[in-house]
């Protein structure tokens, strides 16, 4: 079940601000408020799914590559798509997931060691 009043369904709404980096009608990219990395981006589209697993079965093949074809273009905006960079998406209680509106994290700008 989807928990409409979860920090990024407030950041959505525009009632939480953050650091945008890109959006549009679709999704939102925006900086994470605790970062891990140099560049650490969180990336969410504005439907409302859960996790990964929500993510994938709610939507058209076409909606997901418009959302994966979107983080390549932040990555490239970010700059970081020549030295590498993890995109990483936790899901669920053993996934460590904080947050249950599905995203992902783009890490970059330096080596990224998540042992850390
Ligand atoms: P998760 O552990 O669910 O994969 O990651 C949630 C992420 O959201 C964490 O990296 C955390 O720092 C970030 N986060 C939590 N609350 C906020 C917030 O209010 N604003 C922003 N920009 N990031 C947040």
């Amino acid at each position: 079940m989807y928990d409409k009043n979860n920090i990024f369904a407030k950041i959505i709404r525009g009632e939480i601000p953050c650091e945008k980096v890109y959006e549009d009608d679709e999704v939102l990219f925006f900086k994470d408020i605790n970062p891990i990395a140099k560049v650490h981006v969180l990336g969410i589209p504005k439907s409302q799914c859960v996790d990964f697993s929500d993510f994938i079965s709610k939507n058209t093949p076409t909606t997901i590559s418009e959302f994966f074809n979107k983080t390549n273009l932040v990555i490239e905006k970010l700059g970081i798509a020549k030295d590498g960079y993890k995109v990483i998406s936790n899901s669920g209680i053993n996934g460590g997931q904080e947050v249950p509106h599905f995203h992902i994290h783009i890490l970059g700008g330096q080596k990224v060691n998540l042992s850390n």
